[in-house]
Formats: C-alpha cells, sequence, structure tokens
C-alpha cells in the first residue's frame, strides 16, 4: 500500500498542484476550470495549490489582468496556499540558464533577429538554444494515457533570449520544478509543449511531474472557448448575479461526472467525489443554460441573509435609477423570496424582473383603469364591485396570526367557487397587482399583509363608478 501511494506520488511526499494563468486577459471559464481541477485534486490529497502568474511575456501581460485573475479567484472562494509571480523569479531563470549553459546543455546562438522586420534583415542577436539528444520522449497523462512523442523535429530549440529572459518553456518547468510540483493539471492545448519541457525538466535534473491534460472547453459551436471567442470573464458572472459556489460546481462538470445522477455539489461534495482519472477525453461544451439551473439550485439553497441582501440591494438601485421611492423591507423581502427564487436562476433576473414592471406592485400601488377590474364574462362592473366587498369581508375576518396563503385561500375559496372562479379572482387579483399577469391572489395576499391587501381592495371598490 505504502509502496502504492509512493509510486502514485512519485517518491516526493505531499500533492502539489498549480495554476498558472498569464495576465493577457480576464479570468474566463476555460481557465477558471483548470484552477478547479487543479484546486480539487490538490484538496482530496491534502496538498498544495500553488497560484503561479506567468507574466514573463512583457508585452502582453497586464497589471489588469492580473488583477482581474486573483479578484476572480477571491470571490470565487479558491484560496491558493503560495503566490508567485514569474516576473519576480528573474535571479533564479538566470542562474539555471547559466548552468545548462556552463554545463554544455545549452548554447548561446548568434543569429538574425527575426523579430526586427519578419524578413529576417533585423540586427543579428543572440538567443540561447536547447541541445536537445533528438530522443522519444514518453509520458503519461492522468486523463490520456501514454504518450510518445520524438523529439528530434524539435530541433534546438530556443528556451530564451538572453540568460535574464528565459521563454515560456523553461520559466514553466523550472518554476514547477523549484515550486515542487508533483502533478502539472492543465488544458490539453499544452500537450505538445510537454516533450520539450520534459527534455528541458532531464537537463536540469528535475523530476518528471505527473500529467493530466484537460480536454478543452468549447463554445456552443465546437470551436474553442477563449478570450477572443464567446467566453465571460468571471466577474461578468460576478456582476450578472451568479453564486460562486454554482460556477465551481458547474466547472467541475466540465469534463468529468461523478458516474451518478448526482449534479449539485458543494465545495467538500466535490472534494469528496471528484476524480481526475474520470476525466473526459473529449471536449466539453460550455452551455449557459446548464449553468443558469445549476445557479437557481444553488440560490435556493443560499443562506436567508445573502439572498435578501442582494436583492434588496439590486431592488434598491433599480428603483432609484428610475427615481422611485420604495420602501424594501426585510420583511416584504422575506415573504417574497420564494415567488423570487421560483422566477429567477440569477441575481441578475432580479433586476430583470424589476426592469420588466414585474415586482413593482410589491412596493408600491398599482395604477390602473377600473375597467380593468371586469371579468371577460361580465357585461359592467356591477359584479367586481359586489365581489370585492364580499371578498374584502372575507379578509378582514381572518386574525392576522393566520395571515397566511393557505388560510386566505380556504377564506376566499367556496365563495368563488360558487359565484365563478374568474369572475370573483380576477377582480381580487387585478386590484392587487393592476397587472394581466401577477402570482394568483392568496400568493399576493400574503406577500402583501393584511393591510395594504384590504386597501387596495377598498382602492379599487371606490374606484368603481357604476
Ligand atoms: N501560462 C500558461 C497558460 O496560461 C499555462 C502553462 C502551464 O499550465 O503549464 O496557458
Amino acid at each position: 500500500m505504502i509502496s502504492a501511494i509512493k509510486a502514485f506520488f512519485g517518491g516526493r511526499g505531499r500533492v502539489v498542484t498549480r495554476f498558472a494563468p498569464s495576465p493577457t486577459g480576464f479570468l474566463h471559464a476555460g481557465n477558471y476550470r483548470t484552477a478547479v481541477f487543479s484546486y480539487l485534486f490538490s484538496k482530496q490529497n491534502r496538498g498544495k495549490f500553488v497560484l503561479r502568474i506567468e507574466d514573463t511575456d512583457a508585452a502582453r501581460s497586464k497589471k489588469e489582468y492580473e488583477d482581474n485573475i486573483l479578484e476572480s479567484l477571491e470571490w470565487l472562494g479558491l484560496p491558493y496556499d503560495e503566490m508567485h509571480r514569474q516576473s519576480e523569479r528573474g535571479e533564479l531563470y538566470r542562474e539555471h540558464l547559466q548552468r545548462l549553459l556552463d554545463e554544455g546543455k545549452a548554447f548561446i546562438s548568434k543569429e538574425e533577429n527575426k523579430e526586427g522586420d519578419g524578413q529576417g534583415t533585423g540586427k543579428r542577436g543572440e538567443v540561447i538554444r536547447f541541445k536537445n539528444p533528438n530522443k522519444r520522449v514518453r509520458f503519461r497523462d492522468m486523463i490520456r494515457g501514454e504518450i510518445e512523442f520524438d523529439t528530434a523535429e524539435l530541433g534546438d530549440f530556443v528556451i530564451a533570449k538572453s540568460v535574464t529572459e528565459p521563454i515560456f518553456h523553461f520559466a514553466v518547468v523550472l518554476d514547477d520544478y523549484l515550486m515542487g510540483i508533483t502533478h502539472v493539471i492543465r488544458g490539453e492545448d499544452h500537450i505538445s509543449n510537454t516533450p520539450r519541457q520534459i527534455l528541458i525538466q532531464e537537463a536540469l535534473g528535475a523530476p518528471t511531474p505527473t500529467y493530466a491534460h484537460l480536454p478543452l472547453v468549447l463554445a456552443h459551436d465546437r470551436s474553442k472557448l477563449s478570450k477572443r471567442h464567446g467566453a465571460q470573464s468571471m466577474t461578468y458572472y460576478r456582476d450578472a448575479g451568479y453564486l460562486p459556489d454554482a460556477l465551481l460546481n458547474y466547472m467541475a462538470l466540465l469534463g468529468w461526472n461523478p458516474g451518478t445522477e448526482q449534479e449539485i455539489f458543494d465545495l467538500d461534495g466535490l472534494v469528496k467525489a471528484f476524480d481526475l482519472s474520470k476525466a473526459q477525453k473529449g471536449g466539453a461544451i460550455f452551455n449557459e443554460e446548464k449553468l443558469r439551473w445549476i445557479n437557481k439550485e444553488h440560490l435556493k439553497k443560499a443562506p436567508k441573509a445573502d439572498f435578501i441582501k442582494e436583492a434588496r440591494r439590486r431592488i434598491l438601485s433599480m428603483s432609484r435609477a428610475a427615481d422611485l421611492r420604495w420602501d424594501v423591507s426585510d420583511d416584504m423581502l422575506t415573504r417574497l423570496m420564494p415567488v423570487l427564487i421560483e422566477r429567477i436562476n440569477t441575481y441578475g433576473d432580479i433586476s430583470r424582473l424589476v426592469e420588466s414592471q414585474d415586482l413593482d406592485y410589491y412596493f408600491m400601488e398599482p395604477a390602473y383603469d377600473a375597467l380593468s377590474l371586469k371579468w371577460k364574462d361580465e357585461a359592467d362592473l356591477g359584479p367586481a364591485k359586489k365581489h370585492l366587498e364580499e371578498v374584502g369581508e372575507m379578509l378582514r375576518g381572518i386574525a392576522p396570526s393566520d395571515w397566511q396563503e393557505d388560510k386566505i385561500k380556504a377564506a376566499v375559496w367556496p365563495y368563488a367557487d360558487q359565484n365563478g372562479r374568474g369572475n370573483v379572482l380576477w377582480p381580487f387579483r387585478f386590484a392587487l397587482s393592476g397587472k394581466d399577469r401577477s402570482p394568483n391572489p392568496f400568493t399576493l395576499s400574503a406577500i402583501l399583509g393584511k393591510e395594504t391587501t384590504l386597501k387596495r381592495i377598498e382602492k379599487a371598490i371606490a374606484s368603481i363608478k357604476l
């Protein structure tokens, strides 16, 4: 058993994984999924999770993107145990590049600087090339199995522009080595980089980590989801009112499934169930509808206080923008919460409901033309007036402590049944909402409270001039 564990960890003890984004764009679903898989794998092995900002490409790396990556990870709740920036590790790269040069495993090559004008007419410059032993490299990938490459075709590839300017492959390999990374979990677009990275490892005397190359995250049309193609940033999802737990849950299912019917997981559940070796090989399509569904399931389980706080923030900001002074009380939101949850998938949908005027009657008196209180079968408003008076009487008889949807329904239903449901319930509902479409009058009465309900019914009665 012990030896099996040792073999699994390559004899190196504790599992260490890393997430190594380049700050050349916002953190989006494609790279966040890599973070989730690396994080889950390290946690379920009681290991370490390292964040490494790969900013050696100074021209393309931007502080703004690094900030976005850090902000996103914080919001998403993926804590890392260590953080490094490649731009701060120049001395280490220099030392080890020099070592490879001294040992004859790399050499300085004087060549035309093609960067000049792309025509090869630029100045002569120097690069550091790796002395390729030209051999077959074989590695076992946790997802894809044995992979073999003939590295001869790579030639003596460039590993640095100078001892202080390593290119991507060298920095990745040295950092993985010095940071004790045991498992490299990353997108399969890096498979073709692996052979040359293994050659560099061997030259440095570094152990080869275990690799797991994840299937790509694809857009609807099966093209690669990327910052250039359809991918939204994680902070977009935050602002659109998604829950971090829902994104975590959804991302874990992008390329992995538990082999059971279960689809809703919290972090602890994922740490227990996740199995990297069962990740799928084919591309995983990013499906926004599925994410919305998962988000709804998490919203249903969200702490009530969080829900109320976010709902209030959104309703208030929308109503203020429309110059309305709504009183959005905790009590009202508590009563409204089940109705809202039924109608939304994200908090952003609450803003949309306010925008489409589907919530205004909870916060202000509805304005409508009295004629709308008339049920379609009736010739005039006489019956509506009579039914509203009767319903008002019945409602007044309900004790405040019994003001609940089922009891309100029980009080009014027999009368509605006898006198025509539409004939009674339409004016009742319209008096409360002033809308052709709204929840039923029992739900509305329960949410609005006894006082407001009666006030609106009286107002409706008074508006009917026969
Ligand atoms: N910095 C690379 C990227 O953002 C990842 C490198 C790696 O995971 O080895 O694609």
